[in-house]
Order: C-alpha cells, then structure tokens, then sequence
C-alpha cells in the first residue's frame, strides 16, 4: 500500500502521525511525506539572524532527519507559503497534481479541517485544501485519482469546535513512543526553545498526549483518526 502524509508544515506530521507511519513501515507500506509549507514562519524565533536560504536549509535537513528514523526517505516540500497558508486557484491544482502524480492508496492528513484559535490558521486550512482538492479530475494531461480513504488527525489541541475530538480511528503506537518521541525531537519544537530544553520538555508532552488518546481505547500510547468518507452506508432513513 501506498501512504501520503501531509502536513502544513514540515514539523507537523511528527507528532501527529510518527507513530502510525512508523507502523506502515514495519508492514512494508510505502510512506511518503508532503509539506505545504517550509514553515519557515511557525516557531522559528530561535534561528533569528538566519537568512531565508539558511532557514529553509535548515527546516529541510532537520526534517529528513525526523523522517529517516521514522523509515522514510522521501519528503517533498511543496512551496505555498505558511502564516497565512492561502488555498488559492494555483496552489490547489499543484497540490492537486502532486497527488495526481505519488497515487496514494490513502492519505493521511496532519491536521483536522476546523476552524482554528491560535497558530494563525494553517493547519485547518491544510485540511480544508485536503478536503476539496481536485485530484480526481484530468490536469495538465494527467490522469485523475482518487485516494481510497483520507484520514484526518484528531489529536490536535489547536481546534475549536463544539464536536472537535470526535475521533473514530485510533492507532496503537505503544511499541514505537519512543521511536516518535526520537523523531520528533529532531524538528518539532512548538516552544521554540533550545535543543537541550526541547529534549527535557517535550518528551513528557508527547507521551502524556500519546497517553490522553491511548485511554479511550484501553492501549498505552495511540494516535486518533477519523476518516468521514470511508464507509458508504446504505440505509432507510437516517438516524440519530
Ligand atoms: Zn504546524
């Protein structure tokens, strides 16, 4: 199977979905990850003084990295800006060509498409591209495709909704939050902090969400999901 991960920024997918990529790995999946974005204006304080390509350069590394220990050795940075992150016309045809091109069997969102309350908009916006972009049609002479199934994540604290963290899905990752928690400190750093403070602080954070999800199931560590397209139901009337 063929798996598409995509994020608004390049950090994103790490604590959002490392472990669940690390399981399709283990199981011979391809995985490969896709940024909107550079990121290059989310939580970067601490390369102030750094010029654009340095930053870029650095983002770009700092994430391959992340994703080699996740297995995965093909990360494509699409350009559309971040902070604001705009779905204009052209940005949904070359998000829309991307897929065209990689052929998922499903995509995995980083992000749920919800209206957002702080890291600007982006990550709901991700989503949001995600859910109406024209992949399926013909563009520039390429076939169209449809992915199986788009999976959104649903362990994102940034979401405002009176029905957000209704997750359907969960993914065990008990065997591998220490593989993601690996990961994820080579990129991830939502409090722009040091590297040093970054591996103090942000391994409780990140078992202690892996842990909130895991609860619900009965599992120690797991990774939420819901996917609002998968199953087609054939019914008589529409219920409660
Ligand atoms: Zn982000």
């Amino acid at each position: 199977m063929k798996v598409l991960v995509i994020g608004a920024h390049p950090s994103d997918p790490f604590p959002a979905n490392a472990g669940t990529v690390i399981n399709h790995v283990n199981r011979g999946d391809e995985v490969i990850l896709m940024t909107l974005t550079y990121g290059e204006e989310v939580h970067t304080e601490h390369y102030l003084g750094k010029s654009r390509d340095e930053l870029r350069k650095i983002l770009r590394e700092n994430s391959e990295k992340a994703a080699a220990v996740l297995g995965v050795n093909d990360y494509r940075f699409l350009d559309f800006g971040d902070t604001p992150l705009i779905a204009t016309r052209e940005n949904m045809l070359e998000l829309g060509e991307s897929i065209q091109d990689i052929r998922p069997d499903i995509i995995i969102c980083s992000h749920y498409p919800f209206r957002e309350t702080h890291y600007g908009h982006d990550h709901g916006e991700a989503a949001r591209m995600l859910e109406r972009v024209p992949s399926h049609r013909v563009h520039s002479g390429k076939e169209g495709h449809r992915p199986k199934a788009i999976w959104f994540s649903a362990n994102e604290q940034s979401m405002n909704h009176p029905i957000y963290r209704s997750p359907d899905t969960y993914v065990d990752i008990s065997d591998v939050i220490d593989q993601k928690i690996e990961a994820c400190l080579h990129t991830w750093n939502p409090w722009a902090c040091s590297s040093e403070k970054l591996k103090e602080i942000g391994p409780p954070l990140l078992r202690a969400v892996g842990m909130e999800q895991g609860r619900v199931v009965g599992v120690e560590y797991a990774e939420s999901y819901e996917s609002p397209w998968l199953k087609n139901n054939i019914v008589t009337h529409l219920g409660t």
